[in-house]
């Protein structure tokens, strides 16, 4: 059978998923990236839990209301963090990449 274009990703979509899959079950050990400032950070704005909201979202499990949206875009914390990912990835893109792909 041959996949169908219309609703096969594309290999960048693709790589985002995986990215987000495995970081959505992570443990964050790129908390050590945070720096030690004194800011308070939200468990909910930390990497693993914002991929797992996404895929949430993108499985049709979450709707995607404004609040959702306005906290998928808050990938600041992910920036921070993802600097010490062992794993080399980049959730914050792969995060972008996928909520660009959600309906307006
Ligand atoms: S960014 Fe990397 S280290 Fe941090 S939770 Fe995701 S996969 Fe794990």
């Amino acid at each position: 059978m041959t996949p169908d274009p219309a609703t096969t990703p594309s290999p960048e979509m693709s790589e985002a998923l995986r990215q987000l899959r495995f970081c959505a079950f992570c443990p964050n050990p790129c908390r050590s990236g945070l720096p030690l400032d004194g800011t308070a950070r939200a468990e909910s704005t930390m990497p693993s839990a914002m991929a797992f909201l996404c895929l949430a979202v993108t499985d049709g499990r979450v709707v995607l209301s404004e609040e959702v949206r306005d906290q998928l875009a808050r990938t600041d914390t992910i920036e921070l963090a993802q600097r010490e990912c062992p794993y080399g990835f980049d959730i914050a893109a792969a995060l972008r990449a996928a909520v660009a792909e959600l309906p307006q």
